[in-house]
């Protein structure tokens, strides 16, 4: 087992690479523009990244349209991509202490979260999606006897990936697995925050076989690169993961260029809902506390609010307060440490002025300070507050911070109606030993994923996105190929005695 001063030597020999990579190699912007990605842990900068811009994205689409239309990955048998993709989850897999120090170091992920979750999460995702690449079949239509007509799923093209930074190696997999898979070229924005390990996983790309122009990497800033794929009239589908403020930007720029697909996984403002009936209080505190205080808070499903029945509410409140409290909040290369910093400074002054605004609307049951350690990183205590009126900003926005919402119901339609009464729709959890309470509950929540008696259920084998303004998109899953591939009928015309039959 390592322990800190073994995670710290090995981080000393990290070598991040800091250009874009397009068209199969790095290169610095095209005005050599450079921006600095910061340690979330100690404040420094730990390197200074190409700050790609639209000139710079429309080389890489050209680059990536050249490649898709030569054919020698969108056309080639399902099987050599299926290889190719099984390689680089292999690569991954060998150079899993790295990515997991890039995105430790540039992310504030605990080491012990990066080493196994993310990493192996992502070879794994990448794996499910190349060994089902060769499985998939169209479908022939039930025509009449005498016409053939075929459907067949057709890859899009050019996809633009943009991802947030609270998993960076992951959310990038989880765009470019499943468009790489049935051939698409994608042109990848990591955020400024946490650019470094989708740049190494780029190189390794090309080292597995993929050929040049098929994934360029561009790091840069949301409003210059982001916006520049946004409005690219080269690209053919979006595929956005981050707030749903950016998102409502993208199906604005799709709109005013191309009309491209935009595909949006956006924020939310997830609930526990735990029952009198939920037999092991033990286990509800233990998930709640791993749903809101997992990557600081920094989760798109975080289970920021709790609602508790009455009867059970000040014990409940109790057991998670006494687990928050033995949370260990520091350096995320130490495997001692439960919980890390905020990913920057603007992330803490923002979670703290949601807790400061919350003080004024409920009362806070424990934590609300920053955390002043060995070094100037942006760390937190776990936060909980209760009796927090549904009208409270902290039971309404997302906070993305270790900020818990508690408040009490009494009935099971209450909970309900509240639940449902929130702009997002992204995740829920239920809490109860009565089975059929908990699919009746279960069925009545209007979210994308409701976990019973567990927080934030996910898997590559089910799909993951939301409803209302947490967005529509599916990641995961064989509903995220949807996305980046479009439907094709062939009619093969019969014999002049046959007619196409039922047509529109
Ligand atoms: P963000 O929306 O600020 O940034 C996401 C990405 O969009 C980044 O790459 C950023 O550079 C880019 N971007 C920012 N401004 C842009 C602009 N004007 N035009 C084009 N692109 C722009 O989100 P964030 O702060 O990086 O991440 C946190 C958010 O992501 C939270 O709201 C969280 O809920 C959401 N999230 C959702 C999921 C999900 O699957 N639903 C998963 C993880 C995170």
């Amino acid at each position: 087992m390592r322990d800190r001063s073994d995670w710290q030597r090995l981080a000393r020999d990290v070598r991040p690479r800091h250009r874009a990579f397009i068209d199969g190699a790095f290169t610095d912007a095209a005005d050599g523009a450079e921006f600095d990605t910061v340690n979330p842990a100690t404040g420094g900068v730990l390197a200074s990244v190409a700050r790609c811009r639209a000139v710079d994205v429309d080389r890489a689409v050209t680059a990536a349209r050249r490649a898709f239309d030569a054919g020698s990955w969108s056309r080639a048998v399902p099987g050599h991509r299926k290889a190719v993709l099984l390689a680089l989850a292999e690569k991954i897999r060998e150079h899993a202490d790295e990515l997991a120090l890039l995105d430790t170091l540039d992310g504030g992920k605990l080491i012990t979260d990066t080493t196994t979750i993310d990493v192996p999460g992502s070879a794994a995702i990448l794996q499910w999606y190349a060994e089902a690449v060769d499985k998939l079949y169209g479908q022939v239509a039930p025509t009449g006897p005498g016409d053939l007509a075929i459907v067949t799923r057709e890859a899009l093209g050019v996809v633009g990936a943009v991802v947030p930074w609270n998993y960076p190696l992951e959310m990038a997999i989880w765009k470019i697995a499943p468009a790489l898979a049935v051939g698409n070229s994608v042109v990848l924005k990591p955020a400024e925050q946490s650019p470094l390990s989708a740049l190494r996983l780029a190189e390794l790309a090309a080292e597995a076989g993929l050929p040049d122009g098929v994934l360029s990497v561009l790091p840069g800033l949301g409003p210059e690169a982001g916006r520049a794929i946004g409005e690219h009239p080269g690209i053919d589908a979006v595929a956005f993961t981050g707030s749903t403020a950016v998102g409502k930007l993208f199906l604005r720029y799709a709109a005013e260029s191309n009309m491209k697909q935009v595909w949006l996984e956006c924020g939310g403002k997830s609930a526990n809902v735990v029952f009198a009936d939920a037999g092991d209080l033990d286990l509800v505190a233990d998930r709640a506390v791993a749903g809101i205080y997992t990557c600081s808070g920094q989760v798109c499903s975080a289970n920021s609010r709790l609602l508790v029945a009455e009867s059970v509410a000040d014990e409940l409140t109790g057991r998670i307060a006494e687990r928050a409290g033995a949370l260990r909040v520091g350096d995320p290369l130490d495997p001692e440490s439960t919980m890390g910093p905020l990913i920057s400074r603007r992330q803490l002054d923002g979670v703290l002025g949601h807790i400061e605004a919350a003080r004024a609307e409920a009362r806070l049951a424990f934590g609300g300070r920053r955390l002043l350690g060995e070094t100037d990183g942006y760390f937190i205590e776990p936060t909980a507050f209760v009796d927090v009126p549904d009208t409270a900003a902290i039971a309404r926005d997302e906070v993305f911070g270790p900020v818990l919402a508690i408040s009490t119901f009494r009935t099971e339609e209450e909970a309900i109606a509240r639940v449902n009464a929130s702009r997002y729709g992204l995740a829920a959890s239920v809490f109860t030993d009565d089975i059929h309470r908990a699919h009746r509950v279960a069925r009545a929540l209007q979210v994308g994923t409701v976990s019973v008696n567990t927080v934030d259920a996910l898997d590559v084998t089910t799909p993951f996105g939301g409803v209302k303004q947490s967005g529509y998109g599916r990641d995961l899953s064989l509903h995220a190929l949807d996305k980046f591939t479009s439907l094709k009928t062939t009619w093969f015309a019969g014999s002049p005695q046959g007619s196409p039959e039922g047509r529109a």
